[in-house]
């Protein structure tokens, strides 16, 4: 094969990805382009900012791949003044086509929360929410290697996901063994990993009011941030295509868009 196109490297993405797992209320699928349009390298990011775009036209990206749809409230005009406007200008006039999957990655098996469950290293990981369809569904629940307190898996977190801190709730000492993970906003969860007999669950978006509800029961929350429990998603897909390519003798070059930061900035006081 001299060229791939759009289409040759969707149809691989549906295959483990399908569009038919994603929510009624999510917007998936090609969001600006064309399938019929020639792909030689393909971008994977988390958001589809401007910034992203910018840097995809720079170094001649055909095709993005990003987890949150660029489109998801229907648009009235698409015009310089607005940045999703500007953003879909540039996507057209650079000919780069963009794909999104999002719910239907985050629910699939081999998909976002199984890269965080992984990223974690939980064992024995099973689907903390089962839908009606076997074998996928939100969150994932397993063990950790070993017992350890709240606060030194709060750490390990951190480190794991390379993100400058995370919030806990819960009594620091609390010693840890079975854990429950969903990427996101995951927080509405927290009955399910109760009951289920998890001691934690970490997720992002946590809420003041879900954090004092969970603080009276004897399961404790990790909020690594939405970003934070996300950002992993770049770089495997990244992966999941460069694996492609080489089994499949593609000449596709596969770029994870490396410049992305969490929108939420933290400081310290007195630092
Ligand atoms: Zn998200």
């Amino acid at each position: 094969m001299l060229v791939l196109s759009v289409a040759d490297v969707v149809s691989y993405v549906e295959q483990s990805f399908p569009q038919s797992l994603a929510e009624e209320w999510d917007n998936v699928g090609l969001q600006v382009g064309s399938t019929c349009l020639p792909c030689r390298t393909v971008m994977t990011c988390l958001t589809t900012t401007e910034a992203a775009v910018d840097y995809a036209a720079e170094v001649g990206v055909d095709l993005i791949i990003s987890h949150h749809p660029l489109i998801f409230t229907p648009l009235k005009a698409i015009t310089a003044q607005q940045p999703i406007g500007r953003t879909i200008g540039k996507l057209l006039t650079h000919q780069i086509s963009l794909y999104v999957v999002h719910t239907n990655v985050d629910k699939a098996k081999g998909g976002l929360n199984d890269w965080l469950a992984e990223t974690l290293h939980l064992l024995d990981a099973e689907i903390l929410e089962t839908q009606e369809e076997e074998g996928i569904g939100y969150g994932r629940i397993g063990r950790l290697a070993s017992k350890m307190t709240l606060v030194s898996l709060a750490k390990n977190v951190a480190k794991a996901l390379g993100i400058e801190a995370v919030r806990y709730a819960g009594d620091q000492g609390k010693p840890i063994e079975k854990a429950a993970v969903c990427s996101g906003s995951g927080s509405h969860l927290w009955p399910l990993a109760l009951d289920l007999g998890a001691d934690v669950l970490i997720t992002g978006d946590v809420k003041y009011h879900t954090a004092i509800d969970v603080v009276n029961t004897s399961l404790a929350l990790i909020d690594a941030g939405h970003y934070g429990t996300e950002a992993i998603f770049s770089s495997r897909v990244a992966v999941f295509l460069e694996n492609a390519a080489k089994k499949q003798a593609w000449p596709l070059r596969v770029i994870a868009y490396q410049e992305e930061t969490d929108p939420l900035a933290a400081v310290w006081k007195g630092v």
